[in-house]
């Protein structure tokens, strides 16, 4: 299916809104992100406190296309390569900052994340803006990622939304270091860690752990479980007079495509419990049973 193009009139207001120091949501491939300039320490503020999100917890700049990244990091072969693979797409990269990048997209590190997304109204948005747009997932901080302009209206109201249709990924981006001397998957995402390693070789398991990246995360207010055999687990809770809804997997292009959605839906829906079928256990797979492990984290009491 085609992206959804906004109305040129939301295109102008969406580039106001941006040059304004104010916040934007915009349609990605991979989820709805929550946009704001990436260089104004103002806007950056706005993302923080829209989302309720701890402000130690890095952002990720998003560029035009590969051409942008020396002016916010040092240029690093590895990085050329992993981008003519697979820019634009799904995969960050965490490289050596340059001086002028904020401390709120850095957190404060010698670290800067860097991605180019592929959707045509952040394209758009991008090069009219000319500069990088910070945008993590457009939810309250914790809860499950927005896959449509609906779902970024229902968690964040006031927020002025593009509407590029529903993400086709459905999944966030792939994030590697390249900081260290050994390139290291920090998060599975819309990327293969296996295509990933095509290109630079073996990764490391990661030396720092991703800031921000929390056992609990990606959570509906409903308990979830994760079962092979969900039917016959919803028989036996049902049994004990819970009443309980099933996320079934799939192939996992589409699964991670309705993963959000379905979650929210199910989540809605009011019952006891969750019951969410992983995924296989490679590729795309494993970034879908990493996003359902954290739904399914329940601090110990
Ligand atoms: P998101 O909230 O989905 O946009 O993802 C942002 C995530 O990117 C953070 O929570 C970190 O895990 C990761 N990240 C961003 N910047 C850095 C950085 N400089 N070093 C390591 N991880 C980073
Ligand atoms: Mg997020």
């Amino acid at each position: 299916m085609p992206p959804t193009l906004p109305p040129p009139a939301d295109m102008q207001r969406a580039l106001a809104l941006l040059q304004a120091g104010q916040l934007v949501g915009l349609p990605t491939e991979t989820v709805y992100g929550l946009a704001a300039d990436g260089l104004n320490p103002f806007a950056l503020r706005q993302i923080f406190a829209a989302k309720g999100r701890p402000v130690d917890h890095p952002l990720i700049l998003h560029l035009g296309d590969a051409a942008w990244l020396p002016r916010y990091a040092e240029p690093d072969p590895r990085a050329e390569a992993l981008a003519a693979a697979f820019w634009p797409g799904p995969l960050t990269l965490v490289l050596r900052r340059k001086p002028g990048v904020p401390d709120e997209v850095t957190g404060g590190r010698e670290t800067v994340a860097l991605r180019v997304p592929a959707h045509p109204v952040a394209q758009a948005l991008l090069w009219a803006f000319g500069r990088p747009l910070a945008a993590p997932s457009a939810n309250r901080f914790g809860r499950v990622s927005p896959t449509t302009a609906e779902h970024v209206r229902e968690e964040l109201p006031g927020v002025f939304v593009l509407d590029g249709g529903p993400a086709v990924v459905g999944v966030e981006s792939s994030i590697v270091d390249l900081s260290g001397p050994l390139p290291a998957l920090l998060r599975p995402g819309g990327v293969s860690a296996e295509a990933i390693a095509a290109i630079v070789g073996p990764l490391g398991a990661s030396q720092t752990v991703a800031p921000g990246t929390l056992p609990g995360h990606y959570a509906p207010r409903t308990a979830l479980r994760l079962s092979h055999r969900p039917d016959a687990e919803a028989e036996v809770a049902r049994a004990q007079g819970l009443t309980v809804a099933i996320l079934r997997a799939g192939e996992p292009q589409d699964h991670a495509r309705r993963l959000y959605a379905e979650l929210r839906r199910l989540d809605a829906l009011g019952v006891d419990l969750l019951l969410a079928e992983p995924s296989t256990d490679a590729a795309l797979g494993v970034a879908i049973n990493d996003r359902l492990t954290r739904a399914a984290y329940r601090a110990p009491e």
